[in-house]
């Protein structure tokens, strides 16, 4: 942002590794079919406002026209193949997505906004990752210990937002396929591209015909799709609000659901932590995929005898992150994923400066065209702030004070939220006593948002239930067996 201590020459990956179709159909029993009644939309690329692709939309017919090839998939093929032999397909899928990475990184990075170092070196490595460690579940599954003999669900349905888009694909289907289940999955509106070229994958990896049907669409897409009766399980990612209409919805039915949803987590300062690492890990928290994340460390919690050096340093680390072209290599934060979304970021800052707290971001110069914010804190934050009650998923920080251990577990834990937390810390002995008393998901000890395949992730109170990666994301999938 301040090019002055750093002058950067351009470094932009090349978009000729991809190649965009004008238009794309549904992805339904293994093939591309054009939908029903012939409506489409437009995908945009955030940083440009240009349009990237036409994309259809499904709409009830497509949506039993998939359901119906997943269950044929589930009940022809699928549910009855050896767990050894789907081991190979996802071992296949993980390779083919390996070797086409870098053509899904700049594709995610043109569709999402993100930049490309994150794309390329932390969502492409982490997709693949997943997919070869559920490979590896897939002939185990009687030693996962959900009982001796467990069983496929049936067809899943599956519903995941823009932040992640590969990834939380990835997150959905390894697991499902894994444990012999089929699926729907619904992308998010702002962003199917990466999941129509999964579904070219699949194709590449022989998948068997309606194993995985992508149907594209806005949210009466995915409501129709969780709503359908051939459907056996949903899966769904996305924002409480919305989570609770599928609650409720499949409330009574004999559909499994599993909810990851929104999150306010705290990311805690003490005062022996290492601060230039704690701020390292303070931007990574906030400022990572544009605050585009559910476990973003939104809320900072710290020690009061050290506040004004943290923030010192964080108001300088700030000043020399660089905002701009995706693709550009150098580039540290992308575009906002829409324009709906930037004006919520809006919103909700211009309400924190109302309210009384005060808002600093480093001088930066935002591109003409498209969806940007600048990184942006806000001291002199109280807990009832809607700033540090809501989750606003963007580059936004709210900063809060404490003085005690107490204080910051008392602070961390008064939010409906429970997805995730830091504490930065140099004694061991407390980093388990915080660990012990936060109500989150995850708690990271002197690191923030660091993902594995095989640990599992998911939330508290009001960001859902069920658990996603590792041994226990199996049980989402899976039915006990007799
Ligand atoms: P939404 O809940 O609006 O959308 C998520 C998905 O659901 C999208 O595919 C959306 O379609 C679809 N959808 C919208 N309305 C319905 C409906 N009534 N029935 C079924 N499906 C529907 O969230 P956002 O996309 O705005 O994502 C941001 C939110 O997701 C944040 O709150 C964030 O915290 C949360 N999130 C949680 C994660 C977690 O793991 N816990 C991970 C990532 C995000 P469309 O996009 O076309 O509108």
């Amino acid at each position: 942002m301040t090019s002055k201590l750093f002058p950067y020459s351009p470094a932009p990956e090349s978009r000729a590794v991809v190649n965009i179709a004008s238009s794309y159909g549904l992805f339904i029993g293994g093939e591309f079919v054009e939908p029903d009644d012939g409506e489409t939309f437009k995908t945009i690329n955030p940083a440009s406002e240009e349009v990237l692709a036409e994309i259809s939309e499904a709409g009830p017919r497509d949506i039993d026209r998939a359901v119906a090839a997943a269950r044929k998939a589930f009940d022809g093929v699928w549910g009855s193949t050896p767990g050894k032999e789907r081991a190979k397909y996802l071992f296949r899928i993980a390779r083919i997505i390996q070797e086409r990475s870098r053509e899904l990184a700049v594709l995610e990075s043109l569709d999402n906004g993100k930049p490309i170092k994150e794309s390329r070196d932390v969502d492409l490595p982490l997709v693949a990752a997943h997919f070869f460690y559920y490979a590896g579940w897939a002939d185990k599954l009687e030693h996962a210990g959900f009982g001796a003999n467990p069983k496929p669900i049936g067809v899943a349905a599956q519903v995941i937002p823009w932040n992640f888009p590969l990834m939380m694909l990835a997150w959905k289907i390894a697991p499902a396929l894994a444990c012999g289940n089929t699926v729907v999955l619904k992308p998010a509106e702002t962003t199917p591209l990466t999941a129509l070229v999964f579904a070219e994958i699949c194709q590449q990896a022989g998948l068997p015909a309606g194993v995985v049907n992508i149907v594209t669409g806005a949210g009466d897409t995915g409501k129709m799709l969780i709503g359908h009766d051939g459907i056996d399980k949903v899966a769904f990612t996305g924002s409480t609000e919305v989570g609770r209409a599928i609650a409720k919805t499949l409330a009574g039915t004999r559909k499994r659901l599993s909810l990851e949803l929104g999150g306010k987590a705290a990311n805690i300062v003490f005062d022996d932590a290492p601060i230039d690492e704690a701020v390292e890990g303070i931007v990574g928290g906030i400022f990572f995929n544009q605050g585009h994340v559910c476990c973003a460390g939104s809320r900072l919690l710290v020690q009061e005898s050290v506040a004004d050096e943290v923030l010192d340093r964080l108001r300088r680390r700030m000043s020399t992150l660089r905002l701009g072209d995706p693709l550009d290599k150098n580039t540290d934060v992308g575009a906002i994923n829409s324009f709906e979304q930037l004006a919520r970021i809006r919103e909700l800052s211009d309400i924190g400066e109302a309210e009384g707290a005060q808002r600093w971001s480093p001088a930066c110069e935002l591109p003409e065209r498209g969806f940007w914010f600048p990184p942006t804190l806000f001291t002199g934050v109280t807990q009832a702030h809607r700033i540090a009650r809501e989750e606003i998923f963007g580059p936004v920080l709210s900063v809060l004070t404490f003085r005690t251990p107490d204080e910051a577990i008392e602070k961390a834990n008064n939010t409906p939220y429970g997805l995730s937390a830091g504490v930065w810390t140099d004694k061991g002995s407390r980093i388990l006593w915080m660990a012990d008393r936060l109500r989150a998901g995850v708690v990271w000890a002197n690191t923030f948002n660091k993902f594995d395949p095989a640990s599992p992730f998911g939330g508290y109170k009001e960001s859902g239930f069920g658990r996603e990666g590792g041994r226990h994301g199996l049980e989402a999938y899976l039915a006990k067996g007799k």
